[in-house]
């Protein structure tokens, strides 16, 4: 396949960086001949190749004006070998996936950038990247074996540690001769290279020759080390070799707060001796920026250490207890044994960067001087000189980074479209890295030079070095080919900047991509989040091919639920459909909105019900609604013989205490929530009424349909605000009614949304609240509940409400799945209308629900109830919470039923 519709293009000029280049095209590797045949074809055209992994890299190194390979779609693991600690992968999986995979062998791959959950494997190889834990760990470059590239000439090649003098490397070198005029450089240069050298824990500026010529002297040519680290403007890598490590039982978090930056430099020296697993600093007014009082930081907290211990803990907390009673601390030290304890203590941390990203109005954090290397001893010194710095033109900044291992990331903020903010960013680079050399250090720890920092490398390494560099590119890629204006290069840090971009509060850092399920299918940044907001903004394509891409969406809202930047793109996505409906949705929305026709097609439907399962039916349905994306083999919902609002007509109400908001799913169609509701609330006798109400809204929005919607949300706003609470089982409409203050801004029911939203509750969160007991309610047998987090109910803010409540049921074991949080891909319609898609998406989840093969699978919205049950064989019943819990009920003594 290859991609050149000008869309596509835009969606792939631009990665995390700050820069844009647009492509020529595209090609989305799924074979190694595709890599081959690519780079052939570029040096007979006279173009370039530049390799794509996830693009979180934040240096520009993904981004280029000739081919783009895109691994996302290579990401097969070829074997795991868990005697030998050793796994054999293709280069496009993400990090996350791969040690997902290692868990069941209860091993990991150590190295872990903090966009572990979205960047590859081959984007960590080539940039040698590290994170929190490298300080006990180390980079990527020490844990990879073997490496299969494909050469500047087409050539597929096996890069191996082979001993010197061996007839392996004989051979290899016979047949690959630069590689022996790569050997004679770094031997004829091992004195300077050693001598010469930064000496510091983390260094991705250059190539890495430091490794490869220590590595020489122990005997051996790591040919794979010299590669790591490459950006890809040596060789493309397609599969790697790494080395693996068991997995650590345990963690201990210890967050510490230090009266002085020097007492904070000085007990990371003696902190260091225990061996952590993560050292973290975060300097004291990069505290002030995210609020004292908010996070309950100490006023004269001057700087904040996390610390984490991953072995031995209960030894290592005596010993660091020890090591506390003797530093000038700034409160008491906080521990941490469980992941539950632990997330507060890494909340102010974690608040920096959302903070950093709408402090200002046009003012950004852009990566800039983000990721510098010190020799841990200058770390405080340093420190105190850079805030002075920014302090002295009046910048606002983030401080903060990994002290263990002497790597820092500073975040200034600049608006790079104002000519006085350029100029000074310009010259706060220059005094930056300027600084970091003079005190040894390296102007990149872990995110390489790309475009961003080609051009200090001389500066950095100095002329014999920087030589011995150029020798190295022009023997491996003598056409330079791949990757130019990376790492050799003396084109400025400006060129290619994108302003257009860089005024956006999207950082384009790529997280997004990791959680959208449309990405997970298709791995291609025209088919994900990042990209679909990138080609609505900056796009010129037409309207129709756009509306192609947009309608994959699923509007499950996870881009918005993990963006640090506060960035909605599921609502761009949406403002930008309802610019122009469909005829059918339209027609469709007519059709629901007149309740003698919707009345009448459902009874039409019902009677047609036993029909409409036969296989002759189904094909036809198939073949009539193949225009409109409809699947014969979709799984039909049920329709119910009469609907909630008959059955319970008894408990409507145009006011009252609670509100049981039932949606258009629990009442049209087959659903036994409502008068699981009901029950339990008759039991715990909390009034409850059915009040007036009309759709949530969302599948109108969906369809681009905004004025059905406003009527809608007026509609809902008015008659729910009659009681004092309203409650809902579908995890959809909470998140659609708790939201419709943001379509009133400005007018008078802007107020009383926002007082809608303050009182709409999910069933579970609203039963915790109440602080019902469940204790008398004992099962005859225990039993085993999982669950789906519906993503509606994440994106309204509730992550474990109705693991919580279930947990406090006698006799249940709740069993955490993995893929809790992952979108079940049904998505109301969109399931239908997607349908092998949908099923594609689902796949992983179905393989461990079968596997855990619980009692029940609870999940609280009844879309994700249709997939999950139409796709999980086994005994499992797939419930509402509440239906549980009515269940229960049922089976208690003294129960009476109560009347429909
Ligand atoms: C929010 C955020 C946090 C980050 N945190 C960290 C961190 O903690 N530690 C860290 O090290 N980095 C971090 N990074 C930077 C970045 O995520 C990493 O460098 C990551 O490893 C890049 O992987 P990628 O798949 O996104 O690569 P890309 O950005 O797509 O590419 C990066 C480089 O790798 C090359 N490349 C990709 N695939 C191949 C291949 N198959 N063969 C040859 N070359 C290839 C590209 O040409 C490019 O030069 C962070 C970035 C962001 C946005
Ligand atoms: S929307 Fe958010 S998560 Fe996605 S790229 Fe932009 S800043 Fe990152
Ligand atoms: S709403 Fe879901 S499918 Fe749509 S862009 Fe966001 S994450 Fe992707």
């Amino acid at each position: 396949m290859r991609l050149k519709n000008p869309a596509s293009l835009c969606a792939y000029a631009s990665d995390a960086s700050i820069y844009a280049i647009r492509p020529s095209e595209i090609i989305p590797v799924e074979f190694q001949n595709d890599v081959i045949e690519a780079i052939l074809m570029a040096a007979k055209a006279g173009t370039s190749i530049t390799a794509r992994g996830a693009g979180t890299g934040l240096a520009g190194g993904a981004l280029g004006d000739g081919i783009i390979l895109d691994f996302g779609n290579y990401r097969k693991i070829r074997s795991i070998e868990p005697q030998l600690l050793s796994v054999h992968t293709e280069v496009g999986l993400i990090y996350d996936e791969l040690n997902a995979a290692l868990k069941d062998y209860n091993l990991f791959f150590p190295p872990d950038p903090s966009s572990g959950d979205s960047c590859q494997i081959g984007g960590m190889l080539a940039n040698n990247s590290s994170g929190p834990r490298s300080v006990k760990y180390g980079l990527t470059s020490d844990f990879v074996e073997e490496l299969e590239i494909v050469d500047s000439r087409g050539r597929l090649l096996p890069l191996k540690k082979l001993r010197l003098n061996s007839p392996e490397l004989a051979e290899f070198l016979g047949r690959f001769p630069e590689y022996k005029a790569i050997l004679n450089i770094l031997q004829e240069n091992a004195a300077l290279i050693n001598s010469s050298w930064p000496k510091l824990k983390k260094n991705s500026a250059g190539y890495n020759l430091y490794q490869v010529v220590r590595d020489l002297e122990r005997g051996i040519f790591n040919l794979p080390a010299l590669m790591a680290g490459s950006e890809g403007t040596l060789g493309i890598i397609l599969t790697a070799r790494l080395r693996l490590l068991p997995l650590p039982k345990e963690l201990l978090t210890i967050r510490i707060y230090f009266k002085s930056l020097v007492a904070a430099g000085r007990a990371v020296e003696k902190i260091l001796i225990l061996e952590p697993s993560g050292l973290e600093i975060v300097d004291g007014s990069t505290l002030n920026l995210i609020g004292r009082q908010k996070h309950g930081i100490p006023e004269e907290a001057a700087a904040l250490l996390l610390v984490e211990f991953d072995n031995d803990i209960s030894l290592k907390r005596r010993d660091f207890e020890k090591l506390a009673a003797n530093l000038d601390l700034a409160g008491v030290p906080e521990y941490a044994d469980d992941p539950a304890q632990a997330a507060p203590l890494w909340k102010a941390r974690k608040a920096i960067v959302p903070t950093l990203y709408r402090h200002h109005a046009t003012r950004r954090p852009v990566a800039l001087v983000e990721d510098v290397s010190l020799p841990p001893g200058e770390v405080p010194s340093f420190i105190e000189y850079i805030t002075a710095l920014f302090d002295r033109h009046n910048l606002t900044y983030g401080v903060f980074g990994h002290i263990g291992d002497g790597n820092l990331h500073l975040r200034p903020l600049f608006d790079l479209n104002d000519p006085a903010d350029f100029r000074l960013a310009g010259e706060i680079y220059d005094q930056v890295y300027d600084k970091v050399i003079a005190l040894g250090g390296g102007t990149t720890a872990e995110h390489a030079d790309g475009r961003l920092r080609a051009s200090l490398l001389k500066k950095m390494y100095g002329d014999r070095i920087y030589d011995i560099f150029v020798a190295i590119k022009k023997t491996l890629d003598p056409g330079g080919v791949f990757s130019p204006g990376s790492v050799i290069s003396s084109e400025p840090f400006t060129a290619h900047i994108d302003y257009e971009k860089i005024k956006s509060y999207c950082a384009a850092c790529g997280k997004c991509n990791g959680y959208c399920p449309a990405y997970d299918l298709f791995r291609r940044e025209d088919m994900s989040a990042r990209g679909w907001l990138r080609m609505i903004n900056q796009s010129e394509a037409p309207r129709e091919v756009l509306q192609d891409y947009l309608a994959w969406c699923l509007n499950c809202k996870n881009c918005t639920t993990v963006c640090p930047a506060g960035v909605d793109i599921a609502h761009e996505i949406i403002e930008y459909k309802s610019r122009q409906s469909g005829w059918m949705a339209r027609q469709g929305a007519s059709l629901a909105d007149n309740e003698f026709l919707l009345g009448l097609s459902l009874k039409f439907g019902k009677i047609l019900e036993p029909l409409t399962q036969s296989r002759a039916t189904r094909k036809i349905l198939g073949i009539v609604g193949k225009p409109f994306g409809l699947d014969e083999n979709f799984p039909l919902p049920k329709i119910a013989g009469r609907s909630l609002r008959q059955r319970f007509s008894h408990r409507l109400a145009p006011t009252g205490e609670v509100a049981f908001f039932h949606g258009c799913a629990d009442n049209l169609l087959q659903s036994n929530v409502g008068e699981a509701v009901f029950e339990v609330f008759e039991y715990y006798r909390i009034p409850l009424s059915i009040p007036e109400q009309k759709c949530c809204g969302l599948p109108y929005e969906v369809h681009g349909l905004k004025d059905s919607l406003l009527e809608k949300a007026s509609f809902n706003i008015e008659h729910l605000n009659r009681f004092e609470a309203v409650i809902t089982g579908c995890a959809s409409c909470l998140l659609r009614l708790k939201e419709y203050a943001g379509l009133f801004k400005g007018t008078s029911t802007e107020k009383p949304a926002a007082i809608l939203a303050a009182k709409c509750y999910d069933i579970s969160q609203y039963l915790n609240l109440k602080g019902i007991d469940l204790s008398g309610l004992a099962g005859d047998k225990p039993v085993k509940i999982t669950y789906h987090n519906p993503c509606h109910l994440r994106a309204a803010g509730l992550h474990r409400e109705p693991e919580k409540l279930l947990g406090k049921l006698p006799g249940v074991e709740i069993i955490h799945p993995l893929y809790a949080d992952r979108c079940c891909a049904q998505a109301g319609a969109y399931g239908f209308a997607h349908y092998p898609q949908s099923r594609q998406m689902f796949a992983a989840k179905k393989t461990v629900y079968e596997k855990i093969n619980a009692d029940y699978l609870m999940t609280s919205c009844p879309a994700c109830q249709m997939k999950v049950r139409a796709e999980i064989k086994g005994n499992t019943r797939v419930v509402h919470p509440v239906e549980i819990i009515a269940e229960r009920i049922k089976s208690a003594p003294g129960f009476r039923p109560g009347k429909e």
